[in-house]
């Protein structure tokens, strides 16, 4: 009995499971109430796209000619949401 293997199998600290508190935003798709949660906008924006591919495939195809300044300006207005999302800690 060597009683070091017994200390590998303890539970891990309490401290690494409270440390880990990361910043999350909440916030809806822009044409539904889906909610996607994230930590960064780019994070945020991988799932809407995601999500577009599913739920909002008509909508692709109807903005598949608009313009690249259309696009950008899609773009902006979703950061503006971003930005404005309420901050919220999630363990
Ligand atoms: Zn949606």
């Amino acid at each position: 009995m060597t009683g070091e293997e017994g200390l590998g199998k303890t539970a891990l600290p309490p401290l690494l499971n409270t440390a880990i508190v990361r910043r999350m935003k909440t916030l809806t798709c822009d044409l539904c109430d889906t909610e996607f949660s994230a930590e960064t906008f780019e994070e945020w924006m991988a799932q809407v796209n995601a999500h577009y591919n599913i739920a909002h495939i008509s909508t692709i195809e109807d903005t598949k000619d608009q313009s690249q300044q259309e696009a950008m300006f899609w773009m902006m207005r979703q950061m503006e949401r971003w930005s404005e999302a309420q901050d919220k800690a999630v363990n």
